[in-house]
Parts: structure tokens; sequence; C-alpha cells
């Protein structure tokens, strides 16, 4: 996820962007889901729905139809009890109380048939009989004797007859289904619904058979408005309900488009598909359909309720548009306070960075932030803590380099000193001697200057550390040296060559004038008075000057050195110059 977020913000996100876009998030994720969730339970609902709607009805329709089978059964067989009665009042009674009755007629052995039709059942029956419209009631006589024809009786509601007419006639009872079936029970029967020969309708015929066979009364029932009683219960501008029989007969249906899914039952493979609501795609349209079985005295009908989708959905949706209004409603109103919170949590963090910038370029001045966040406030006040320790840190540090590097530059000095210092005199040693005299060698050379050295040595000195200790020798040999400093000028430079012997370099000096010097030197070293040692000191001088000669600064020394020697040869305490010899 951040590797995500780095790749997508390669010049980095502001945290207040990041908090924009976190609660934006989570609030589009949640009008998501809310969303998904409102169309998944509005379709879990609208399946519910036709479901319980059809549980309902597919319980009343098959109660009812039960009620019908029964009173069917015991209308015929009321009829086969008083079949040999005024037939025209009693059945006219009858179709009058039953509005779904087609008929009543007996079938005869020899072919004679009786029927009484209720002409206002169908509107079809009026034409397809020729009737008037004030015929209520058709009578139809088949003689068995001469089954050619058939007589047709009119009546109107009064039962006065209103016309009568001969036709031609092919129906012979005995060979029909309903009349076979009734002869070989004992019991009522009722026929498989099938579509009538006179009228538009499906119908069932209930028969039974009287005198052993010779009779049979029977009845039709128009099963077209079964579901009539449902129109109130079933809106049919939504809702289509079918009912039909095992061999996809429709026996009766409640549709606004007479019958539209009449082909779509037909080419139903299967039926138990059905069983659980199924979406169907017809015409461009979505259909929920579910099909229930329902016994029909051991006849099996189907009940199949169609409804459009969109039509059942439509409360439901109208709800979850409302819904989403509100959550995204109430998201819009929440922005300001989402921004709110974001400015009170970043103008802080800003501070924080602005802060550490400042230390950044050294400036330690940071005062703690004022924030009502517990933790930002806790981490201002670490890192005004964290900056004021940071400055006493270095302050400290800085004051300590700098003891340090002084105490360090006193070292280097005394080093220094040392290393050129002889430590018994406290005057320059040989190495410093050596470079001093490597310089004025050098200068000779460029400038073609003169310089003189002088070279002296105590004159029987062993004798002073064999009489009198080594300790006192130091003495002597250190106050000769403090006569030697006072003798000598600020150009001048005096060192101990070795033992009892030094070195003074004069520069600009000519060998005359070195002699001078070393006279003077000669007269103050035998004047003086050794505070430890008893006895006078005499000391023998060797003066040279620098001459073009020389090929090296040692050169001139062992020209001076040539000279004292020849002081000592001649007696000490002298000077002898290198011109003399
Ligand atoms: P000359 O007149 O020929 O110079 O005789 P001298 O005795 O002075 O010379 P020599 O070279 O024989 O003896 C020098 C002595 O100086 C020997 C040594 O013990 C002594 N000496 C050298 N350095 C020191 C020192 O630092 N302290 C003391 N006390 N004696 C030293
Ligand atoms: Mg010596
Ligand atoms: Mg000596």
């Amino acid at each position: 996820m951040d590797l995500v977020f780095k790749k997508l913000f390669k010049k980095g996100v502001s945290l207040k962007s990041t908090i924009l876009l976190l609660f934006s998030t989570i609030g589009i994720l949640l009008i998501l889901v809310l969303a998904y969730q409102l169309l998944f339970y509005s379709k879990k609902l609208a399946i519910s729905n036709i479901n319980s709607r059809l549980d309902g009805i597919a319980l009343n329709i098959q109660n009812s139809i039960k009620d019908v089978n029964n009173s069917s059964f015991s209308t015929v067989n009321t009829l086969a009890l008083l079949n040999d009665q005024d037939r025209v009042k009693i059945y006219t009674n009858f179709l009058k109380s039953y509005p779904s009755l087609y008929a009543i007629y007996t079938g005869y052995e020899d072919n004679s048939f009786y029927e009484f039709i209720n002409l206002r059942v169908d509107k079809n029956l009026i034409s397809s009989y020729s009737a008037k419209d004030i015929d209520r009631w058709l009578l139809i006589k088949i003689d068995g004797k001469n089954s050619t024809k058939r007589e047709l009786f009119f009546y109107d509601d009064d039962l006065n007859q209103t016309d009568y007419k001969i036709e031609p006639n092919s129906y012979l009872a005995t060979k029909r289904p309903w009349f076979k079936d009734a002869k070989n029970s004992k019991e009522a029967i009722k026929t498989k619904p099938y579509t009538f020969s006179h009228i538009d309708s499906i119908g069932i015929t209930y028969a039974k058979s009287i005198k052993n066979g010779k009779e049979v009364v029977a009845i039709d029932l128009l099963i077209a408005d079964y579901l009539n009683s449902f129109k109130n219960h079933v809106d049919i501008n939504k809702t289509e309900l079918y009912l039909f029989d095992s061999d996809k007969l429709i026996l009766s249906s409640l549709s606004k488009n007479s019958n539209s899914f009449n082909d779509f039952i037909l080419n139903i493979s299967d039926l138990k598909e059905f069983e659980n609501t199924q979406i169907v795609e017809k015409d461009n349209k979505k259909f929920l359909i579910r099909i229930i079985k329902i016994d029909n005295n051991k006849q099996d009908n189907y009940l199949a309720l169609i409804a459009e989708y969109k039509n059942i959905l439509k409360p439901y949706n109208q709800e979850i548009l409302w819904l989403l209004f509100v959550f995204i409603f109430t998201g819009l109103i929440t922005i300001p306070l989402i921004l709110y919170f974001s400015r009170v949590i970043s103008k802080p963090i800003y501070s924080l960075v602005r802060q550490s910038k400042k230390i950044e370029k050294q400036d330690f001045n940071i005062s703690k932030i004022d924030t009502s966040i517990q933790e930002i406030s806790l981490l201002s006040s670490a890192f005004s803590n964290m900056s004021k320790s940071i400055y006493d840190y270095q302050t400290s540090l800085e004051e300590k380099i700098l003891q340090r590097t002084k105490e360090l530059y006193e070292k280097n000095e005394e080093l220094e000193r040392l290393s050129i210092t002889d430590k018994l005199t406290g005057l320059y040693n040989r190495a410093k001697l050596d470079s001093v005299l490597n310089t004025e060698f050098e200068k000779a050379i460029r400038y073609n200057d003169i310089f003189s050295v002088i070279i002296m040595d105590i004159d029987f000195f062993k004798s002073v550390n064999d009489n009198f200790g080594h300790q006192i020798g130091d003495d002597v040999l250190k106050e000769s040296a403090k006569i030697l400093s006072s003798c000598i000028r600020t150009s001048d430079t005096l060192g101990r060559w070795g033992g009892e012997e030094f070195l003074i370099i004069c520069p600009n000096s000519k060998q005359e004038d070195a002699i001078k010097l070393a006279n003077r030197i000669n007269i103050a070293i035998k004047q003086h008075t050794f505070s430890t040692y008893p006895k006078k000191v005499t000391m023998s001088l060797g003066v040279a000057s620098y001459c073009s000669i020389f090929k090296k600064a040692e050169d001139i020394v062992a020209s001076a050195d040539i000279a004292l020697y020849k002081a000592k040869q001649t007696g000490r305490d002298r000077v002898v110059g290198e011109n003399d010899i």
C-alpha cells in the first residue's frame, strides 16, 4: 500500500490531502457497500415478496379448486338423483346458482342426448348457436334413434320458449370420454381440463353414471374464471397469474396482455427449475417468475406468478435512492468537519516541520506548539526539549573544544620550545643551532651576506666535575650560560653545542665584530664568581666567518673549531680568530 502511494505521488502528498483522501475513500467505500447491500436486499425483498404472494395465492387457489371440485361433485351427484324430475326447472336453477357452470346434460346408452346450456356464460355461445339477445337458456335434444339431427330449444329468462331450430348432428354421447369414463366408474368422475368446442374456454366435465350405466349425467365447469376472485389481490398491471396443467394447457390466467406468457410456459422444459424464483429476460425486460405445483384432486396443476422485476423493485428502489441521497447528503455536510479536523491535525504538524527546519539552520529558539491534540502536544514538547538539549550540548561542546584547542596549542608550543631547548641550561640545543646555521648559510649564499660563529669551550672542566662533583659542574654550566646570554645581542643565536661547549651565531657580523664579542665573553666568564664553585673559570673561544669557499654550514663550524683548537693549544683562556691562524 505504501509503495503504491509512493508510486502514485512521487513528489509526496500533503497531510491534509492524505486525510481528505482517507475520509473520501472511506465515504465512497461506505456508499458503495451500502448501495450494494441495499440492492442485494432489495432483490431479496423483491423475490421474497413474489414468493409470499404466490404462496398465499396458491393456497387460496388450491382451496378454491377443492371447493369447486367438491361442489361440482355434489352437483353431479345431486343431478344423478334428480335426473328424472323436471329437468328444465332443476337445471336452470342449478345453472343460475353456479355461474361458472356452462352446461348440464345427460347422455344415454342409445346416443340420445339432453343438454341445458347457460347462454350467458360465454359471448361466443350466442353467435355459435345464432341466438338472440333475449335468449337465456338453450336446450339441445338428440334422439338416439335419429342421431343425425338435433333439436334446439331457446328460452328466455322466465323459461318462456323463444325459438326452436333443427340442426344436423354428428355428436355421439357414448363416444365422449366423460360418458366412457363415468360408465366405467361407480363414483362420479371428472375429466382432465380440455378446450370446449363451441366456446373459447377451458373446462372440466364432472359426470356420473346412473341406472347401471345406461345414462350418464354431467356438468361442464368453466375454469377460465378460477382466478377471477384474485383480481382484487393481484395488480394485473404488474403481475400475471397463470394456472396450467401438467400438459402446459393454460386453464386460467390473469394477464394484462392476454396470455403473453403462454408460449413461454409451453417452452419450459423443467418446471422444477422455477420452484425458486427465477429472473428471466423477455422482450428486453426482466421478469421474476415462480411456478408452484398445486394438487387438484390427483391431477397436478401449476400456478405461475410472473411480475416485471422493475415494477416489483420500484418501491424498494425509491427507498434505496432516498437512503443513498440521505447518506451522500450527510457525507457532504461532513466535508467542512473533515476540513476542520484536517486543519487541526495538519497545522501543528506544519509548525513542527517549520521548527525542525529552524533546528536544521542551527536556530534553537523553539517554543512549544499550542495544540489540543495530545500526541502532537507531547511531540512538540519533546521537540522543544530536544532542541534545548542539542543547544546546550553544542554550546558545552564548543567550549570544551575551545579549551582543548588552547591546551593543545600550549602543549605544542611547549613541545616546540622543548624540542629546540637544552634542558640543563635553557639555551637553544644543537638541533636549533644546526637549523639557524643552515638558514644563515643560505642567506649568506643568496644575498652575499656575512655572518660569524663563535665556538667556546670551558677550560679544564673535567677537573670541576672530578673535584667538586657533577652537580657543581652543572651549576657552572648553568651560570656560564646566563653570562653568555647577557653578553649577546638579540639578533645573535646562542646555544649549547654539546658537553661544556657553546656556540653563538652572529648574523651580519664580520669576524672583527665577532672577536670583540668573544673577548667580552672571555672577560665576563673569568671575572665571574660562581655561586657554588669556589674557583674561577676560563673559556677558550674560536671565531670564524662566512667565506664563499664554504660548501655547507658545517664548514664554518669546522673552521671555528680549528680556531678553538688553536686557542686550547696556545694556552687556553683566549680568543682565536680563523684569520689569525
Ligand atoms: P680542556 O681544557 O682540554 O677542555 O679540558 P677539559 O677537562 O675541559 O676537557 P675534557 O674533554 O677532557 O672534559 C670535559 C668534561 O666535561 C668531561 C665531562 O665529564 C664533562 N661534562 C660534559 N658534559 C657535562 C655536563 O653536562 N655536566 C657536567 N657536570 N659535566 C659535564
Ligand atoms: Mg670540550
Ligand atoms: Mg673543556
